[in-house]
């Protein structure tokens, strides 16, 4: 319940490219230079970022909250944004696609995506040094609401029982 009335927006990244990069079919990237200008402005207004942990945790206080997240583990989430949350100092959560990041396998329904490198673990165990927490975004990321309800389970399971993937 106390989740719900804090209100805290979640802002959902995926892609941090810079312009020229490979954008891909989808669209779902931000420039590089505008995510430094959002995440700088979220600091000027005085926003913390928080991530789920400190929300369980209840060290979450006052109004002005906002939770980070990236979904799929694009590598560029490591070379244009985390050295921007590291020098601003926010959190964020990045959400894995076990198979896209361990196999290299590209995602299910984005095969223009096959060019996109995914984050190493090298990478990822980095990050989660300077408070970048991993979530799990299933196994092969297929449509969870097209697939069965036991494949999804699977795909939902085998993500978490991923020996690096601890939240
Ligand atoms: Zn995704």
């Amino acid at each position: 319940m106390e989740l719900v009335d804090k209100n805290i927006p979640v802002l959902l990244y995926h892609r941090i490219v810079k312009r020229g990069d490979v954008v891909g079919r989808h669209k779902i990237y931000v420039w590089e230079d505008r995510f430094y200008r959002q995440m700088k402005l979220l600091k000027e207004a005085g926003y913390s970022s928080v991530t789920f942990e400190d929300i369980h945790q209840h060290k979450v206080s006052g109004d002005k909250n906002v939770i980070i997240t990236f979904d799929d583990g694009y590598e560029d989430n490591y070379i244009y944004a985390y050295p921007v949350l590291k020098a601003l100092r926010l959190p964020a959560i990045i959400f894995l696609t076990t198979d896209f990041i361990e196999k290299g396998k590209k995602i299910a329904y984005n095969p223009c995506y096959n060019v996109l490198k995914p984050l190493s673990w090298g990478q990822i165990s980095e990050m989660q040094k300077s408070g970048i927490m991993l979530g799990s975004h299933t196994n092969t990321h297929p449509k969870l609401s097209q697939i069965d309800i036991k494949e999804a389970e699977i795909e939902i399971r085998a993500d978490r029982s991923s020996k690096k993937i601890r939240i």
